[in-house]
């Protein structure tokens, strides 16, 4: 464990993008736990992306909402800013879409309802996320949705006055095509494509196209109603469908609005509303009169990594300031602990090194396997052990290492910088380049975790990628039983 501040530790890496390590901070005491995004000030300066930096905070600042990842606070140290986090235990609602099938209806209404209803909240307080996707929905412990990484967010409306936007943002096969187009768009339909995408991944495992635009033979079919006999289409039952197809409606002003996805008879089907949905918030949609409430970076410049880079936007300069946790004044004021994070690369500054040795995740899983007797660590083990990127040898670390590095290799650029850790940069099936990193615990004598961590690409690829490599590990009859 690496001390942080004084009573806390970092516990266990729990995702990487671009600029951002994000590590649970766990309180030796009480047992709180918090979610640090840890961002490299300097990388992001040299990248001129700190103005979205400064906008994620603000934005952030302005959100308070069941559906929304709570924020409690940052700091700044050096070149390293640190931004307090609501921990989402239940991990990435991507991790429990299985490629090329999906998840069972029932639950992909419910976190669909739920995702409705956080944007909902955003459209309410005229913010607009421009980047949803399975990714960046995290789950608590019971399950429930929450919006998360707020990095391309901006403010569309505010006094009541809308602006139009008109930078090409988000990850591109779930960008709209208006916005694909770099015309002028509407933030609000923007999103709710998003939403009609991530209803197809959780319904089907797959995405229905690369981009929204002509070139692109999927969207064009779709478009003119030829590919409907086809996968993904053919994956989905009509109801679910014929919403679909009036969320995915290519013209935005004829697309559904939050409202008219609520009465859609798909979403009022009984027990969903129940099932973790707010109340409705107050009335505020300016393109709705009967709404109630609530990869790596593709810049035009690169369109091979599918996203999108952001705009600036207005924010309010004065924003409320969120509620505090009482632990949340330790973090906030306390001097760090830790000597940059990576240990052996960190220095005085508190530089962070964002290729961390295994260690510390090792050190989180054997000292929850001691603790069973809590509860509540227990409960924290199994949902780490959950995720579907993550399988387990008959060998040990050493085997498992060696028989995994010419699988690695044989798909791509593989490094393997520190014990037990290896990088790998590879295409997935549609050209994009896939950066994914992999970890190996050990578990016992003979048996290792071995774990795969997207970096930058699509969620979805990476589990094909995973589940070509334990199918090797299941023929060679190296996987565990347990
Ligand atoms: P990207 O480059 O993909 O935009 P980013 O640098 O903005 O990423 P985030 O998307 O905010 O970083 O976080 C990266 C990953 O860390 C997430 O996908 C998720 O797996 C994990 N993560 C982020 N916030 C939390 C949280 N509050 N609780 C649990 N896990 C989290």
């Amino acid at each position: 464990m690496i001390p942080f501040v004084d009573g806390w530790d970092f516990v266990q890496t729990l995702g990487e993008g671009a600029y951002a390590e994000v590590r649970l901070a766990l309180n030796r005491e009480t047992k709180e736990m918090v979610a640090v995004k840890i961002i490299d000030l300097k990388k992001a300066k040299r990248d001129g992306t700190t103005e979205n930096i400064r906008k994620e905070v603000c934005v952030m600042k302005m959100l308070r909402d069941e559906r929304i990842v709570q924020f409690y606070g940052s700091r700044t140290e050096g070149d390293v800013q640190y931004l307090f986090l609501e921990y989402a235990e239940g991990g990435e609602l991507f991790d429990r879409i299985e490629p090329d099938v999906g998840m069972e209806s029932e639950k992909a209404r419910k976190f669909f309802c739920q995702l409705v209803s956080g944007v909902e909240y955003l459209h309410m307080k005229g913010v607009t996320h421009r980047d949803l996707k399975p990714e960046n929905l995290l789950l608590d412990s019971k399950d429930n949705l929450k919006i998360s990484d707020f990095g391309l967010a901006t403010v569309f409306r505010y006094k009541g006055q809308e602006r139009k936007l008109n930078k090409c943002c988000g990850t591109v096969p779930y960008v709209a095509p208006e916005v694909f187009s770099g015309m002028e768009y509407r933030a609000q339909p923007a999103d709710l494509w998003s939403c009609g995408i991530i209803l197809i991944a959780m319904l089907a495992g797959e995405l229905p196209w690369d981009s929204p635009s002509g070139e692109c033979k999927e969207y064009e079919d779709y478009c003119t109603k030829k590919s409907l006999h086809l996968s993904p289409w053919t994956k989905i039952d009509t109801k679910s469908l014929s919403l679909i197809r009036k969320i995915l409606n290519e013209n935005p002003s004829h697309r559904y609005t939050v409202s008219q996805i609520k009465e859609h008879r798909w979403f009022t089907k009984s027990g969903v509303v129940s099932s973790g949905m707010t109340p409705q918030h107050s009335p505020h949609d300016v393109y709705s009169s009967s709404f109630k409430r609530h990869t790596s970076s593709l810049t035009p410049e690169n369109p091979a990594n599918k996203m999108l880079t952001s705009s600036s936007g207005v924010v309010p300069a004065s924003q409320p300031e969120p509620r505090r946790r009482p632990f949340m004044q330790d973090l906030l004021s306390l001097p760090l602990g830790h000597k940059g994070l990576g240990g052996a690369s960190g220095d005085e500054a508190g530089v962070v090194s964002f290729s961390q040795p295994a260690t510390t995740e090792f050190v989180f899983l054997s000292s929850q396997l001691s603790q069973t007797q809590s509860s509540r660590h227990l409960d924290t083990f199994q949902r780490f052990t959950k995720r579907m990127t993550r399988l387990t040898t008959r060998l040990d670390v050493g085997e498992t290492e060696l028989t995994l590095r010419p699988m690695l290799e044989s798909l791509g650029r593989t490094s393997n910088p520190f014990p037990l850790q290896f990088f790998c940069t590879t295409k997935d099936r549609r050209q994009a380049l896939l950066t994914f990193q992999i970890v190996l615990i050990k578990l016992g004598p003979e048996k290792t975790v071995v774990d795969f961590r997207r970096s930058k690409g699509d969620g979805l690829e990476l589990k094909r990628v995973f589940r070509r490599i334990k199918e090797s590990f299941l023929k060679k009859k190296l996987l565990s039983d347990k």
